[in-house]
C-alpha cells in the first residue's frame, strides 16, 4: 500500500478544513471536548506523557483537543509552525512577556499600542525590572536609536487603535533581528486573511481571538503564534505553571469563527472603505483615519502590508470650533444611534461605535489625549455586515442635526 501524501491546500480551504479530528462517531462538525482531566492508558504512559516524552492529554490546564485544534488552525492561517491559545489577549501578552523576560530586560512598544497592553509592559512589568520604551511605531529610526545591549522584545501593532496608525513589520523585524531581539505583532485588527507578519519577519505573531477571529463578539481568546521551539520551550512552561488557558467551549467557538473569518473581513472592510469616502464627503466631518483612503499617511504601505485592503476598523472628526463643542457633537452622533451599537469593542458582525477620549483613553490626561491624536470630536466605528445605506443613514441622524 503507497502512502497518501497529504494535499497541499489553499488557505481557504485550511481555514474550515485544517485540525478536523473526528471521534468514533464522524462527527463533521468540530466536538467540542468538554473536559478537566484524561484517563490515562497505563501508570508508565501516564509518566512518559507528564515528563513530556510522549504525545497525550493529561490535563485541562495543560491542554485539550478542542484547543489543540483551534491552535493547530489559527498556526496553519499565520503561516506560523505553532501556536499557544490563551484565555484572554491580555493574558496571551503576559504570557509572552513572562516567557522571555526577566528584571533587566528592556522592551520597545509603539506608544499607541492597545491601553492596556501598554499598562502591562509599562506599569505592571516595571514592578518586575523589566524597563520598557514608547515610541511612535512610524518612526522606524527612533527604535533604532532606542535599541539597547538589554533589549528582548519589539512589540508593535498594525494598524493600531483609534487611528489606523501601520507600522512597516519589514523595517521593525530587521532593527529587532539586528539586535538579537524579537519582533511580535499584535495582528487583531488585521488578521491573518490581510496580514501575515511571520511572512515579513516578524518573530511572534500576538491575538486577541475576542475580536475578529470570534467574529461574533461572544467569547474571550487569546493566542500567540511562533516557532516550535519558542511555543514548547519558552511559552509552555508558563501555560503550565501561571494557567492561563483557553476554555475548550471558547476555543470551539474560536475555532467555527476561524471558518468565516476570510469572507467576514473582505466584506466588512468593502463596507468600512465605502462609510470612509462617505464620511471624507460629509459636510458635518473634519477627518477620517482609514488606511485604505489615499489620504492616510501610510496608505501605500498599509495596501502592500494588508492584501490591498484598509481593514473593517476606522476613525473620524466631527467638525467643530473648540474641544468642548467637538465633545458635545460626538456624544450627540452616538446618542441619535438608533441602530448601531454603542460599544467599545470590536471585531463583531454588528457595527460597534465608540467615542475613544471618554473611554479607552479617558484616563490619559487632555495633554496626552492631543498627543496622541484621540482627540474631543473623535468616533470609532468598528464597521460590520449591516446594510452600507442603515449604516449611513444611522450615522447622519446626528452628522446632519448640529
Ligand atoms: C482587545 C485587544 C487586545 C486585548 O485582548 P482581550 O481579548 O480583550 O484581552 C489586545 N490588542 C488589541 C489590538 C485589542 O483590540
Amino acid at each position: 500500500m503507497s502512502e497518501q501524501k497529504k494535499p497541499t491546500l489553499h488557505r481557504d480551504t485550511l481555514a474550515v478544513r485544517e485540525a478536523v479530528e473526528r471521534s468514533q462517531y464522524g462527527e463533521n462538525s468540530e466536538a467540542l471536548y468538554l473536559t478537566s482531566g484524561y484517563v490515562q492508558p497505563s501508570a508508565e504512559a501516564g509518566a512518559r506523557r507528564f515528563a513530556g516524552d510522549e504525545e497525550g492529554f493529561t490535563y485541562g490546564r495543560y491542554g485539550n483537543p478542542t484547543v489543540a485544534s483551534f491552535e493547530q488552525r489559527l498556526a496553519a492561517l499565520e503561516g506560523a509552525e505553532a501556536c499557544i491559545s490563551t484565555a484572554s489577549g491580555m493574558s496571551a501578552i503576559l504570557m509572552m512577556c513572562m516567557g522571555l523576560l526577566k528584571a533587566g530586560d528592556h522592551v520597545i512598544c509603539s506608544h499607541s499600542m492597545f491601553g492596556s497592553t501598554i499598562k502591562l509592559i509599562g506599569t505592571d512589568l516595571a514592578k518586575f525590572g523589566v524597563e520598557s520604551s514608547f515610541l511612535s511605531q512610524t518612526d522606524v529610526a527612533a527604535w533604532k536609536a532606542a535599541v539597547k545591549p538589554n533589549t528582548r522584545l519589539l512589540f508593535a501593532e498594525t494598524p493600531t487603535n483609534p487611528l489606523t496608525e501601520v507600522c512597516d513589520i519589514r523595517a521593525l523585524a530587521d532593527i529587532a533581528h539586528g539586535a538579537g531581539a524579537l519582533l511580535c505583532v499584535d495582528n487583531c485588527f488585521a488578521t491573518p486573511a490581510l496580514q501575515r507578519p511571520m511572512t515579513l519577519g516578524a518573530d511572534i505573531v500576538m491575538h486577541s481571538g475576542t475580536k475578529y477571529l470570534d467574529g461574533q463578539g461572544r467569547v474571550m481568546a487569546g493566542a500567540l503564534c511562533a516557532s516550535q521551539e519558542l511555543v514548547t520551550k519558552t511559552f509552555l512552561p508558563v501555560l503550565k505553571s501561571a494557567g492561563m488557558t483557553l476554555a475548550p467551549f471558547n476555543a470551539w467557538v474560536v475555532l467555527k469563527g476561524l471558518e468565516t473569518l476570510d469572507i467576514r473581513m473582505r466584506a466588512q472592510s468593502a463596507n468600512a472603505l465605502a462609510l470612509a469616502q462617505w464620511l471624507q464627503d460629509h459636510p458635518s466631518v473634519a477627518r477620517v483615519y482609514y488606511p485604505g483612503l489615499a489620504s492616510h499617511p501610510q496608505h501605500a504601505l498599509a495596501m502592500a502590508q494588508q492584501a490591498g485592503c484598509g481593514g473593517a476598523v476606522l476613525s473620524f472628526e466631527v467638525k467643530a470650533a473648540d474641544p468642548e463643542q467637538a465633545r458635545a457633537r460626538a456624544f450627540h452622533v452616538l446618542d441619535s444611534l438608533q441602530v448601531m451599537s454603542l460599544s467599545t469593542n470590536l471585531g463583531d458582525t454588528k457595527t460597534l461605535l465608540a467615542h475613544p477620549a471618554s473611554t479607552s483613553h479617558g484616563r490619559l490626561t487632555e495633554a496626552q489625549r492631543q498627543t496622541a491624536g484621540v482627540v474631543q470630536g473623535l468616533i470609532r466605528v468598528a464597521v460590520g455586515l449591516e446594510h452600507l445605506g442603515d449604516i449611513q443613514a444611522d450615522l447622519d441622524r446626528g452628522l446632519s442635526t448640529f
